[in-house]
């Protein structure tokens, strides 16, 4: 393992903060990026980071690494050193608001400009070309800030990368991965290794979060240039590993070798895959998730538990009146597992305080979170 110290770069005179890489196995053949807590305090992420870290050191001592794998045990230093008010804000960037899950650079058509005239009939070539010119596309972003650098140098480090696993935690919550929907089959395989309870795919959530600035160059290069092959470069997934509060070693342990099983599957880790398990869910459309939604404030009580299975007209939480102690029952719309939902117990209106992985609603709009 070769580890590496990125400077990020500095908005203010004697303040450094630097990105951390962990490179293991070998250059030349296919490259895994995985990152931890790109919400900064999302700590079951950089639990599941030191898991695969002691993991991929046996791994690679034992030369079972046929290719690259950077792991980035951090991947927002600039979030773990918010605390306000005696809180950790990981979040959002504490200069703008903005969250530090978005706003990544959609690099297609700077890529596509480059590629112009020079793809042709050999598919490995051309996906070789594409990831050259996202590499080169990535590089050539400008940077005025320090999140601006955070977010140019974490998609250096995984854009042209052959599986992008992107760790991240939900409030309260089971597992549950989001991906492309044209990689529904490769998510699919990653959430029957994970135990994952949701699978959610779309084509565009929205405000472009960090997976999919990784995973849609890919469909929009084969769109422009249909004449050539060109299988999708990355598969790029943002696996949600389940609350904040879930810390546990041997889960942690459990999530790590389920992640290298994967990247068994895709070559580069060596050695005959385990069976697949029985998934605990399909697929299914983000544009389809319900976020049961408070239409006042209150106290929120709950009737449901992450990893439910919720029917229709199903009281989800109530919602408590502190005036009049009057409860309104919050019903689901659509059938489903319930995946996530808030770890705070008030709500004001328009507060998501669950969601649940449902078939029947066609939402469309920004569908994520803020
Ligand atoms: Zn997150």
């Amino acid at each position: 393992m070769t580890p590496q110290t990125l400077p990020l770069f500095s908005a203010s005179p004697g303040l450094q903060h630097t990105l951390t890489v962990l490179r293991f196995g070998t250059s030349g053949g296919p490259v895994a990026t995985i990152q931890a807590a790109l919400h900064a305090d999302e700590v079951p992420a950089l639990l599941v980071a030191q898991a695969l870290r002691r993991q991929l050191t046996v791994l690679e001592a034992a030369g079972q690494l046929i290719g690259e794998v950077r792991l980035v045990p951090y991947a927002n230093p600039i979030g773990l050193a918010q605390q306000v008010l005696a809180r950790d804000q990981g979040r959002f960037d504490l200069r703008d608001g903005l969250n530090f899950n978005r706003g990544y650079a959609d690099l297609s058509e700077a890529a596509a400009t480059a590629l112009a005239g020079r793809l042709g009939d050999d598919a490995r070539t051309n996906v070789r070309l594409a990831r050259a010119a996202l590499r080169d596309a990535a590089a050539a972003l400008t940077v005025q800030t320090p999140v601006q650098d955070l977010k140019r140098q974490l998609l250096q480090l995984a854009i042209d990368a052959d599986v992008v696993l992107d760790l991240h935690c939900d409030s309260e919550a089971v597992l549950h991965l989001y991906a492309h929907t044209l990689q529904a089959d490769l998510a699919h395989e990653l959430g029957a290794l994970l135990g994952a309870q949701a699978v959610l795919l779309a084509e565009e959530s929205g405000d472009s979060p960090f997976d999919e600035a990784c995973s849609r160059p890919g469909p929009a290069l084969q769109k422009r240039f249909p004449a050539h092959p060109m299988p999708l470069p990355c598969f790029s997934t943002t696996v949600e590993l389940r609350g904040e509060a879930d810390t546990d070693h041997a889960l942690a342990e459990a999530d790590a070798a389920a992640l290298i099983e994967f990247l068994r599957r895709r070559g580069i880790v060596a050695g005959a895959p385990a069976p697949l398990p029985v998934a605990r869910c399909e697929p299914t459309l983000l544009a389809a998730s319900e976020p049961v939604t408070a239409p006042r404030p209150g106290v929120v009580v709950f009737h449901a538990q992450p990893g439910e299975h919720i029917e229709v007209g199903q009281t989800v939480a109530d919602i408590v009146d502190v005036d009049t102690g009057e409860r309104l029952p919050l019903r689901a719309q659509s059938a489903g597992v319930l995946y996530a939902r808030i770890n705070t117990r008030w709500a004001v209106p328009g507060t998501r305080v669950a969601k649940i992985a449902g078939r029947t609603l066609v939402r469309t709009g920004k569908l994520l979170s803020a």
